[in-house]
């Protein structure tokens, strides 16, 4: 059998962790069993449609890396593949439905099917009562030539059960009774209904294995129906394990960003969001948790999804996005964290030059292992940039020293800048524990009131580096300022 599977969104709203994991997964399983992966607009309802979601949609994957084989936008063999352009199609099927017997007009207006809503509320009794279900054919085409308005719905078998094998959740058993009775398939302006324009499409684009979220469950066994009134063999489906919050609630704006362009915007790297994602109800190897798309396409098996919920950890996510900041080349780093410095005013204002860039690359080091997201290294490193405001006296002074001993100690440290920097940070350190030695004082007390007076803060990034990037002359003005201040103290 061919493997082919879809995604099938809606553009009815912003790309999200649950869609993006639909997905994944089906681009996983595709990868993983040499079948195509292809991607569907399924854009029937048009008051909920924008353009700006469909937009969304092509942004986010683009961004996330992950590509499909066939889809509006690449083209293929079973195109279109945008539901929209494909109206006929629904309406010469839904109508063969007719013919066959396996559906039927129904000409009840809104106002009845309300009325019948309000009567029924509060009793067992729900959905359509079947009024025009045994309407004889011949009436019915009469009443469809004369103009009438008429819907197309699906005749369920009545007294009979539908089963299917979720590939997750095994036999699924439903009374056709328990099914929304008889739903409509065409709509009376002529546009298909979900159901209908997704099972013919499944169909008529050769998909194999339907995988998507649980919520859509209780729509299979009418899609069974209408596969088997078609006369045609439903694919395998596999109704993947709901995402959670913490809370065990469904994840929502609740928990924090749900949207891929917020976690975009907050700094998140594609790699870490598509790692994470693809752990949510899925385990791969046993032990290790970072992977490359191309690992989980290798590794990745129906038969080991689990069938509990899953639970989306925002801690969990924060640390693969630092892992994969920390294998980041200092060219890559500081590309993915420009714009963010920019818009910070890292540059002041300005556009950075090439010195500026340059300083910008040589800083990525001094941050890699500090930070979780992108937006968080220009405020680590703007005292590179800017002169940092000098702090008052306390804050130089080590402990158990006072302020003669800091001028002291600072004047001392001075002496070393212009060694320092020129020196690999390994060998600044060793040289500086030397002269700590040979000074007889503390290495803490020595680095201490130089760290503030370079960085202005008793807590920063690594200091021979930071005297490197500053370099000899603006390391010197600095402490020249600091002791200043010291000695005005
Ligand atoms: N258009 C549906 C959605 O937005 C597709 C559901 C399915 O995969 O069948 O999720």
């Amino acid at each position: 059998m061919e493997i082919k599977v879809r995604y099938a969104p809606s553009p009815t709203g912003l790309q999200h962790i649950g869609g993006v994991r639909t997905a994944l997964f089906n681009y996983l399983f595709a990868r993983s069993a040499g079948g195509k992966f292809i991607l569907r607009l399924e854009d029937t309802d048009r008051t909920r449609f924008d353009e700006g979601f469909v937009k969304n949609l092509y942004d986010t994957f683009q961004w996330l890396g992950l590509p499909w084989d066939e889809g509006p936008d690449v083209g293929g063999p079973c195109g279109p593949y945008v539901q929209s352009e494909r109206f006929q199609v629904y309406a010469r099927y839904a109508q063969d439905l007719v013919s066959a017997g396996k559906g039927y007009y129904c000409f009840c207006s809104a106002e009845r099917l309300e009325a019948l809503r309000q009567a029924r509320e509060g009793s067992s009794e729900v959905g359509y009562d079947r009024r025009c279900r045994d309407l004889s054919p011949a009436e019915a085409a009469d009443r469809v030539a004369a103009g009438e308005t008429h819907t197309i719905r699906l005749k369920i078998p009545l007294g009979e059960t539908t089963r299917f094998t979720d590939q997750l959740l095994g036999d699924i058993i439903w009374k056709n009774e328990d099914i929304n009775p008889d739903p409509v398939l065409l709509k009376s302006d002529g546009f298909p209904t979900y159901h209908l324009a997704n099972v013919i499409d499944d169909h008529l684009m050769g998909i194999s294995h339907v995988l998507r979220a649980q919520e859509w469950l209780p729509s299979t066994p009418l899609h069974v129906i209408m596969y088997r009134s078609f006369g045609w063999e439903p694919p395998v489906f596999c109704h993947l394990p709901m995402v959670m919050g913490q809370d065990g609630k469904k994840l929502s704006k609740r928990h924090g960003a749900t949207s891929i362009d917020e976690f975009r915007k907050q700094g998140y790297l594609p790699e870490a969001l598509l790692n994470y994602v693809a752990l949510l109800g899925a385990s791969y190897q046993e032990g290790q948790d970072l992977y490359t798309l191309q690992e989980l396409s290798e590794f990745f098996r129906l038969e080991k999804l689990n069938k509990s919920p899953a639970v989306f950890d925002y801690k969990k996510l924060a640390w693969y996005n630092e892992q994969y900041i920390r294998r980041k080349s200092d060219a890559e780093l500081a590309e993915l964290a420009l714009p963010y410095a920019v818009s910070a005013g890292l540059f002041s204002g300005q556009k950075p030059g090439a010195e500026h860039l340059r300083a910008f690359q040589d800083a990525m080091p001094l941050i890699r292992e500090r930070v979780s997201f992108l937006p968080e290294i220009p405020g680590k490193i703007q005292y590179l940039f800017s002169e940092p405001a000098i702090p008052s006296a306390a804050e130089f002074i080590p402990k158990k020293a006072d302020l003669p001993k800091t001028i002291e100690l600072l004047t001392l440290g001075r002496g070393f800048i212009e060694t320092l920097a020129g020196m690999a940070d390994s060998e600044g350190e060793n040289f500086i524990k030397a002269q700590a030695e040979q000074a007889g004082v503390k290495l803490g007390d020595l680095m201490m009131p130089l760290r503030v007076a370079l960085t202005g803060s008793r807590i920063s990034p690594p200091l021979f580096g930071s005297i490197r990037i500053l370099g000899a002359k603006r390391s010197l003005d600095r402490i020249d300022r600091a002791l200043a201040t010291l000695g005005n103290s």
